[in-house]
């Protein structure tokens, strides 16, 4: 991976391993997972434990990705509110689609839980702050819905949501309750670690250059000359997805989101920033999103350049930020900067292609894939056993390459600095 100025705060869990496992050459298993984040990985533990034989292939090591690199917030839902999933998708499939959305936290929490993974976590909620008259009508809009469904949200008024985030600047927002935030390579490095405990193998540093079928069988092959054969094959890639399956890259527009964390934070600033440990997304078309971590520092994250960062100066814009909304923390160092790849589709959902029989690609997390990943995976996994496509949430569409795919920065620098305006201007 390209990465010329990156040093993540979240730490591995000291008993993680490396992951050299592979099939013999000549066993054909029933599928290979290119990708090792929690696509990958939970896709893997769940076929595993459907009985599958799986190998995981993984070009870095566990967690290079958007997995071991994000924010760590672990949000229910999708981009869009259950009456606009109901509308686009009829009321069958929506109504459907609206309860998977609704459980993709639960998922996550119930999967620490139960697999007793080592992994850091709060689960005090999630909020949405919104910052103009505008944005908090959308917050009760969204209240309403998913409040009527039995939701555990709120909205906060001005001065809850002060106390709440102790930051300035917001009239009022959300509040959802079943939302947390994890440390996020602890937990893609603890979902590798029981995928194997279930049986998976899983090979890092295998960098998948080619696939190909012959008679019905898929043929695997890595940089590093080992050979695969396999029933199925899961791409999992991501944002991080090149030229394996044609057309496939040119279905996303890989974003960067850089993050930045402070010293951690002396008692004084922790009881007045985030005292209750929720997660924050700013209602800004440019957003920023923040959190405390388990070690007390605040790490804050949004919208970084398209080209790879040279140094600090890079992260400037996130610092400006975190001191409008908390000016105490001048005197607070940044301790940490680093940066990570989130696909976009032009429909802001997620995709799930099958070109050919026993050919999966899932692309397009939109920047909220922690639950929405590892559920998906459980439902890719639930579909790999069963063949029934109802379990897949979203239905299997065609691979359509963004038109103009090759000016994609120019295209979404000028948004940006659109949407900049807009965000500066709206009130
Ligand atoms: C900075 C940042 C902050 C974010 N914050 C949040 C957040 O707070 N909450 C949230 O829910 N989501 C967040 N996200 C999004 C979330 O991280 C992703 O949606 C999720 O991790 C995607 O998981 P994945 O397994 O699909 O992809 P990845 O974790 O990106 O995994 C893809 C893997 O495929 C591997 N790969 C690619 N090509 C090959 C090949 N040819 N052979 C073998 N391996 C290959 C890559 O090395 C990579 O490890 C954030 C993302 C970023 C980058």
């Amino acid at each position: 991976m390209p990465v010329r100025f990156s040093d993540p705060i979240w730490q591995k869990p000291r008993t993680a391993t490396a992951f050299q496992s592979l099939f013999p050459a000549g066993r054909c298993v029933d599928v290979v997972i290119v990708g090792g984040g929690i696509m990958g990985l939970s896709t893997a533990l769940h076929a595993a434990r459907f009985g599958l034989a799986v190998q995981v292939l993984e070009a870095g090591e566990i967690g290079n990705g958007a997995s071991g690199l994000n924010g760590g917030q672990v949000i229910p839902g999708l981009k869009y509110d259950p009456d606009w999933l109901l509308e686009h998708f009829g009321l069958e499939r929506g109504e459907a689609l609206v309860n998977f959305a609704a459980s993709t936290a639960d998922t996550v929490f119930e999967l620490i839980r139960d697999e007793r993974l080592a992994v850091p976590f709060v689960r005090n909620g999630w909020i949405q702050a919104a910052h103009t008259e505008t944005a908090l009508k959308a917050s009760a809009n969204r209240d309403r819905q998913w409040r009527a469904r039995g939701a555990d949200v709120r909205l906060l008024s001005g001065t809850e949501i002060a106390t709440m985030t102790g930051a300035q600047g917001y009239l009022g927002g959300l509040l959802d309750r079943r939302a947390g935030a994890i440390d996020p390579l602890a937990y893609t490095s603890e979902l590798a670690r029981v995928a194997a405990a279930a049986g998976v193998k899983i090979a890092e540093r295998q960098n998948v250059m080619q696939i190909s079928k012959n008679a019905g069988i898929w043929h695997v092959s890595t940089e590093s000359g080992a050979e695969l054969k396999a029933k199925a094959i899961v791409l999992a890639t991501n944002a991080y997805t090149g030229g394996l399956l044609p057309g496939l890259a040119e279905t996303i527009v890989p974003l960067h989101s850089f993050q930045i964390a402070t010293a951690p934070l002396s008692s004084n600033l922790a009881a007045a920033i985030l005292p209750e440990g929720q997660a924050v997304s700013d209602s800004r078309r440019i957003l920023v999103y923040y959190r405390k971590s388990s070690d007390g520092r605040l790490v804050l994250g949004g919208r970084g350049r398209m080209a790879l960062p040279n140094g600090p100066a890079d992260w400037a814009h996130l610092e400006r930020a975190l001191l409008r909304l908390y000016p105490a923390l001048s005197d607070v160092a940044i301790e940490k900067r680093w940066f990570g790849r989130v696909a976009m589709t032009p429909d802001h959902l997620p995709h799930i292609h099958e070109p050919e029989k026993g050919l999966l690609a899932v692309v397009g997390c939109q920047g909220r894939g922690i639950g929405l990943m590892t559920a998906l995976g459980e439902r890719i996994a639930s579909y790999l056993s069963s063949g029934d496509t109802r379990q897949l949430p979203f239905p299997v569409s065609p691979i359509r390459p963004i038109p103009f795919h090759a000016f994609r920065q120019v295209g979404v620098a000028a948004t940006i600095a659109w949407y900049r305006m807009l965000d500066a201007f709206e009130r």
